[in-house]
């Protein structure tokens, strides 16, 4: 089997995300997607990437991460190479897959369980959507919309645990003190926060947190425990909008709520940061789904920086690299969550690493993403039983591109050579 083409395809409705397909010989054609800045994604895929794998096998797959990797370094590249080469890693495992007819969990040495636990993040179906060309958080949809979670944590966070626990999911991510980062007028608002991407001259960016603003953000955490006691598992995202002094008080203030973890308060650049806000608390700090490689994640785990890992699939170097990431951590006694809130391959290779990685602990999901947008683009979903998200049963990833996607409007598709 040979590798004869590379594509990558681009729906206007979902800006951030490129699909990314590799065809072969053989008829078999393994696809992923991955996030964020697509046109850079592309401009490695087709002028870089393309001409190293065409001709080759397909199944090589540590050679061509290597190769493709060797590139990416000598060049210093970071984010969209990295990020590219990751979603090529995952059509290759895909392409495996249907080769071989098994879930990509059985190749990568089988199951360590049946299932993952899964949790709720608290976006809705507009979180990330294109809106007049820009992406944002999603709040313009009505306050009572379905999956309207993220209004939901921010107005009624008591009855969005309510009806989670009712759907058997036990944990929620939310983000309320984003809201103080970068609004001139905060709290106040927090509903057209279209997120870090716009100036602004009147804030302090994150760099301290008054008394007043951190308690408006606990109050979400303080709704919930009233309502539903440890029931819901509570896990923070705070997007590494704030400055360590700034982190250490927030998750100070936060202990009496016992989240589950504290993720990305900081961004993880600083390791020597990042280990100074864990030893300062008893949460769990989480990092981080802004590390790629296993040369990223090392420093954090050396330095016991953090006590859970946070890997996604399509960012951090594909199925292949975010395995070996997970025994690094488990040698040192971390579990790994992975991520989504991205694509649906992202979330499908999240899962068959979850199944086959025997410390993972946690699958991340976005319900309206599982009901409302990944349903717009692919056409398996994952079957998830009472907050439990189980095994992949089909060849490769285990989902493909809806059949119409391609003669959607605006939709383009580069191929090369
Ligand atoms: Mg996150």
């Amino acid at each position: 089997m040979k590798i004869t083409k590379l594509e990558t395809l681009h729906i206007p409705d979902y800006p951030n995300i490129l699909f990314v397909g590799v065809h072969t010989d053989a008829g078999l054609t393994g696809w992923s997607d991955t996030y964020y800045m697509p046109d850079a994604m592309r401009g490695f895929i087709h002028q870089f990437a393309s001409p190293m794998l065409v001709g080759h096998d397909p199944l090589a797959i540590e050679l061509h991460w290597r190769r493709l990797y060797e590139v990416i370094a000598h060049i210093a590249g970071k984010g969209a190479e990295i990020r590219a080469l990751s979603a090529i890693d995952c059509a290759l495992w895909d392409i495996f897959g249907q080769s071989t007819g098994l879930p990509v969990w059985q190749l990568l040495g089988g199951a360590a369980r049946d299932r993952i636990r899964t949790y709720n993040t608290c976006g809705g179906p507009g979180y990330g959507r294109n809106r007049g060309g820009r992406t944002g958080y999603g709040t313009d949809g009505p306050a009572d919309g379905k999956y309207e979670d993220l209004i939901g944590f921010m107005t009624r966070p008591a009855e969005l645990a309510q009806d989670l626990l009712s759907e058997g999911i036990t944990g929620m991510k939310i983000w309320p003190f984003d809201y103080v980062v970068h609004q001139p007028g905060g709290w106040d608002d927090w509903r057209t926060f279209k997120g870090a991407f716009e100036p602004n001259l009147r804030t302090l960016g994150g760099q301290m947190i008054s008394n007043a603003d951190l308690e408006r953000g606990l109050e979400p955490f303080r709704k919930i425990r009233e309502a539903v006691g440890d029931k819901m598992d509570l896990m923070v995202e705070g997007h590494g909008f704030w400055s360590l002094p700034a982190a250490k008080k927030i998750a100070h203030a936060l202990e009496p709520y016992k989240p589950f973890w504290i993720e990305d308060l900081m961004r993880a650049d600083d390791v020597d940061a990042l280990a100074e806000l864990q030893h300062s608390t008893t949460t769990p700090v989480l990092a981080s789904e802004y590390l790629t490689t296993r040369y990223e994640y090392k420093p954090v785990l050396d330095k016991r920086a953090a006590e859970i890992i946070m890997i996604d699939p399509t960012w951090a170097g594909g199925i292949t690299e975010s395995k070996k990431i997970a025994t690094m951590a488990e040698a040192c006694k971390r579990p790994v969550a992975m991520h989504d809130c991205t694509g649906p391959f992202t979330l499908m290779a999240g899962i068959h690493l979850a199944i086959n990685c025997t410390n993972a602990m946690i699958q991340e999901t976005v319900r309206a993403y599982l009901r409302v947008t990944y349903p717009d683009m692919v056409t398996d979903i994952p079957v998830v039983e009472r907050g439990q998200i189980l095994a992949p049963t089909k060849p490769g990833i285990g989902t493909s591109l809806l059949p119409d996607v391609r003669g959607r409007e605006g939709v383009t598709s580069v191929v090369s050579p």
